[in-house]
């Protein structure tokens, strides 16, 4: 065993139908990194962790091992004494290029305590008993619904629209509205809901000045005809990202993705409640159980520079840290006390460790396990980039789903 030594990883692809499928002359981002054509497939998401079904797989270690199974033979060279003195046994996060060219599910990802409920009575729907809070930089300009609004914002834009009074109407009104109407939105029946939908969607097509809200309201109902989801889109705040910022999303708040790439980084869980504008599972009760109905604007990020060209995103979570490196000239970049994952953005770029070189061409993903000090880098290109998660040594047991 070899690990004074960083090793390519091979990630995992979606393809999901909300994926990027590119545009003439446009080659998706993620086969851009997978150095492949477009094919006409949307390229959705590209997983790069250790969570079954889409573990890396590990093809220079003998045997070509995927990353779960070579991290449970060799803890503590590939994590790190401070993660496994803390009883972390796997990959505590993971890293994902999303990119998406139409709005993903209405979703929220479950706290542990609600995880825990739901994968022991569902575990089909629901693969681990982890939480899953994410943050998610742009790479390309980013729109996204993420949050709740202030029920006063909510109702100014509702009045705006005549054919929803009588859909909202006899609610109670005060602290509780947001939570009452948000409900009613997965609570009435379809068929009042599909009117709603239609007769809003008339109402707008005639409207001339359309906010925001009420322009992604008739792509979702075009897309996903008297979905709920649909209407549930006035309640949340719709956000634009510029390449570089980011945004936190905690457990048990909504959000749906909208258009854009985005580097995202997650804690190692797939449990994802969703409630409209999918095709997927729907488990809308579950969903209005676990939100918080807090109101305001998520968490931005715009990352901290430092040293010169390194810009480092810290997150309220202990299981990553993400790290944006732009090299222009050699350096030596230190380890941490934990594993870190790079992937190659851009450029190619010479890495070298005290017993092994390697140029690590663009979309490269590299395993750095926490027994190398250092990597040696020196970019083959004018520009070169990396994004580098980092596994935080404050994870605590049991965050990374080794829960007992
Ligand atoms: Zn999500």
């Amino acid at each position: 065993m070899n690990v004074n030594r960083l090793y390519r990883l091979t990630g995992g692809v979606c393809h999901h139908d909300w994926g990027d499928r590119g545009a003439p002359g446009r080659v998706p981002l993620i086969a851009q990194l997978l150095g492949r054509h477009a094919d006409g497939r949307p390229f959705a998401e590209l997983w790069m962790g250790a969570l079954p079904p889409l573990a890396a797989g590990v093809p220079d270690w003998p045997g070509a091992p995927t990353l779960d199974v070579l991290i449970q033979q060799h803890p503590q060279a590939l994590l790190g004494p401070a993660l496994t003195a803390s009883g972390v046994a796997t990959l505590p996060f993971l890293l994902k290029i999303l990119s998406c060219s139409q709005p993903l599910s209405i979703q929220a990802h479950p706290d542990r305590v609600h995880a825990a409920e739901l994968h022991a009575h569902d575990p089909a729907n629901y693969p681990d008993a982890n939480h899953k809070p994410e943050i998610a930089v742009a790479l390309t300009p980013f729109v996204a619904l993420a949050g709740f609004r202030t029920a006063a914002a909510v109702q100014a834009d509702l009045e705006r629209i005549p054919a929803l009074a009588p859909f909202f109407a006899g609610l109670t009104g005060g602290p509780e509205w947001l939570r009452e109407a948000y409900g009613r939105v997965f609570t009435a029946s379809a068929g009042a809901v599909a009117a709603a939908g239609r007769d809003t969607a008339v109402h707008l097509a005639a409207s001339v000045q359309r906010t925001g809200h009420e322009d992604l309201f008739r792509r979702c109902v075009a897309l996903f005809p008297d979905d709920r989801g649909a209407l549930s889109i006035f309640f949340l705040n719709l956000l634009n990202l510029q390449p570089g910022e980011a945004i936190y999303l905690p457990p048990n708040e909504p959000h749906a993705y909208v258009e854009g790439t985005v580097v995202e980084c997650m804690a190692a869980s797939d449990n994802v409640v969703r409630a409209g504008l999918t095709r997927k599972f729907v488990d809308a009760k579950v969903l209005l159980r676990l939100l918080t109905y807090r109101s305001g604007l998520p968490l931005r990020l715009h990352g901290t520079l430092t040293a010169p060209g390194v810009r480092r995103y810290r997150v309220p979570t202990p299981e990553f840290d993400l790290e944006f490196r732009d090299m222009h000239g050699p350096a030596v970049v230190p380890a941490e006390s934990c594993l870190s994952l790079l992937l190659i953005l851009e450029g190619d770029v010479h890495l070298a460790t005290p017993e092994w070189e390697w140029i690590a061409p663009r979309g490269s993903i590299l395993l750095w396990p926490a027994a190398v000090p250092f990597v040696r880098v020196t970019p083959r290109s004018a520009t070169a980039r990396w994004v580098r998660a980092i596994a935080g040594s404050g994870t605590l047991a049991g965050s990374a789903g080794s829960l007992p």
